[in-house]
């Protein structure tokens, strides 16, 4: 088989750089590793879903398909299967995360792009700034708001970020959650925002409105009203008829010629047989921490520890967001059930706190199933069974509030993932092995946020608020990033600025891999706006 271009990954990333790419003529072929689900396939089971992940559900990775090894901090290593605590995993279908994720839209802050210089580098950590900064990425956010489609108040987003447009479309109506908490922000003298979303609050691009189901983050959206690669850029690329979209199948290894050009890719159908596609450019979008296994496992003489990896950088710097939180018991019912659930943010915690470094972006929670409630909400004095734990739940499923936001990480250039030296996956491909925690100074900032989120429960007219402490730990999951980090030196970095591999002219790194630091706010839109912009410079440069 030959293309144009490859792309491995049909997410956040590979979705985006799919579309561009075939929209300028180029045949493109997309590897995806999941299967191509519709709605009915994925399901709506409350213990099986990609919130809940306790159990094996149907958006993968499938169980039987491949572990990973996970070594605790005290040294300790196990194998863990897909949804057990330690994989670390997000989902493996065609649209990848952006299938069944909460579809929240932040583009980052300035200061993100420059943590080293706003904060200094904490000792042991290998905290950078981006060899890029806000208004480079500025023109690509608003594509990504209006291609794939984000509903917002772009007055309040604009005290926040210098934009050149409003969102395409206006936010969601608010409940009495958002009611509530503008009360306390109000008494606190906090600027608060809707949060954004990249779901349809009116119909727009031939799909439509929200109907504010209850499933919504972990789910497939029954109406398409959430926007997501399969339904847009993926769309987008197969519409020109120069794209192909191969589900199930594995991309293994990169191919290269012994100068270093990238000549294609060897994958693996269902069925375990072989194939090789040979392309001109070859895009990586696996995801952190499968970009950072098919670079290592893509060995050549000339890079024995895999493609880029020759100063020891791919895998190294893993982050994703420790969550800081608290949960408050309000006097009146502020749960109304009513999906996506997520309404108001506050971004006045996000930066310039005292005595910590960065901070987070903090905002009410989705909606909650009763399950999820039982296991993550309950005060830690109730007892988890028995007849006082169900009259809680009676009497206060509709009270209590959730209130976090994605802590920014400190890197920590000990946080790994490499190649397992004995595991392997059904298809015979060494297993990621996972390693080390974030940095000490992520805890601490966790921990001041934790606080925030208590008072602002507190002046929102909680009677009583309870959290629990974030520990220190790999955070790596759903917010996967930095295994490629990108950089203008190639013995600090995986990619240059466009997301081209260090050392290969043909090879580009278009996922969360790249992030020098993953923002105190959800990663998608940068994702998305990155991928924008570097497969715009691919096109520029063929
Ligand atoms: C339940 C949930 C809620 C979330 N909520 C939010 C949110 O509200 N806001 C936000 O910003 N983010 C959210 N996220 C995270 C967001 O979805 C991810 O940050 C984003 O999708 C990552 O984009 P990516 O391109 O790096 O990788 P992905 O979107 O994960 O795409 C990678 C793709 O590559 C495929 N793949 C992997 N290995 C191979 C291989 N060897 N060969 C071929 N294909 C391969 C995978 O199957 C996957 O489809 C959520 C995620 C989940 C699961
Ligand atoms: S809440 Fe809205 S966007 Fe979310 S799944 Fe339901 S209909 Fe779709």
């Amino acid at each position: 088989m030959r293309a144009d271009a490859v792309v491995i990954g049909s997410g956040a990333g590979g979705g985006v750089a799919a579309a561009i790419l075939a929209e300028a003529g180029k045949q493109v072929v997309v590897l995806e590793r999941g299967r191509d689900l519709t709605y009915e396939q994925i399901g709506r089971d409350h213990l099986r879903n990609h919130r809940f992940t306790r159990y094996p559900h149907r958006s993968g990775p499938d169980y039987e398909d491949g572990p990973r090894v996970f070594v605790e901090a005290a040294g300790g290593e196990h194998v863990v299967r897909p949804h057990e605590p330690g994989f670390h995993g997000n989902a493996t279908l065609v649209g990848g995360g952006t299938r069944l994720y909460g579809a929240q839209a932040w583009r980052f802050l300035p200061a993100d792009f420059a943590m080293a210089s706003t904060y200094g580098v904490p000792e042991g950590s290998s905290l950078a700034d981006w060899p890029i900064g806000y208004d480079d990425l500025a023109p690509f956010y608003e594509r990504a708001e209006w291609e794939i489609g984000v509903c917002g108040d772009h007055q309040a987003s604009s005290r926040h970020w210098k934009r050149a447009r409003p969102y395409p479309m206006p936010p969601l109506p608010e409940g009495p959650q958002a009611r509530a908490l503008r009360r306390g922000a109000s008494a606190l003298g906090w600027e608060v925002l809707p949060v954004p979303l990249l779901i349809n609050s009116v119909p727009y691009a031939g799909r439509a409105a929200c109907t504010r189901c209850r499933h919504c983050v972990g789910f497939a959206c029954r109406v398409e009203a959430k926007n997501g690669s399969h339904n847009t850029v993926l769309r987008r690329a197969l519409a020109t008829g120069r794209a192909r979209l191969l589900p199930e199948a594995v991309a293994e290894r990169i191919e290269c010629d012994p100068a270093g050009r990238v000549t294609g890719v060897r994958w693996v159908d269902r069925s375990g047989a072989r194939h090789v596609v040979e392309a001109e450019v070859v895009v990586c979008a696996a995801g952190a921490i499968e970009t950072a296994r098919l670079l290592q496992n893509s060995r050549t003489r000339r890079e024995p520890y895999g493609l880029g990896n020759n100063h020891d950088q791919v895998g190294r710097h893993v982050q994703g967001h420790a969550y800081a939180w608290a949960l408050g018991e309000m006097p009146e019912p502020v749960y109304d059930g009513l999906g996506p659930g997520v309404s108001l943010a506050t971004l006045d915690v996000a930066h310039h706190n005292d005595g910590v470094i960065g901070g987070a972006m903090l905002a009410d929670e989705f909606t909650v199933l009763p399950i999820a409630f039982w296991a993550g909400n309950l005060p830690p004095d109730l007892p988890r069974w028995g007849m006082e734990n169900k009259r809680y739940i009676r009497e206060k499923y509709r009270h209590v509030m959730r209130v976090g936001g994605p802590v920014q990480e400190i890197p920590s250039p000990h946080a790994r993932t490499r190649l397992d030296p004995h595991v392997r996956d059904r298809w015979g491909i060494p297993v990621a092995r996972l390693s080390g925690t974030t940095h000490p100074e992520t805890v601490r900032t966790a921990a001041y946020i934790a606080g925030r989120a208590r008072a602002w429960l507190l002046a929102s007219g909680a009677r009583r608020t309870w959290t629990q402490p974030a520990p220190l730990a790999l955070y790596a999951g759903q917010h996967q990033s930095g295994t490629c980090r990108m950089g203008d030196d190639e013995r600090t970095s995986v990619v240059d600025r466009w997301g081209r591999v260090h050392g290969h002219d043909n090879l580009y790194v278009m996922d969360a891999s790249v992030h020098v630091t993953n923002g105190a706010v959800n990663p998608v839109l940068t994702i998305m706006a990155l991928a924008f912009r570097a497969a715009e410079h691919v096109c520029a440069e063929w």
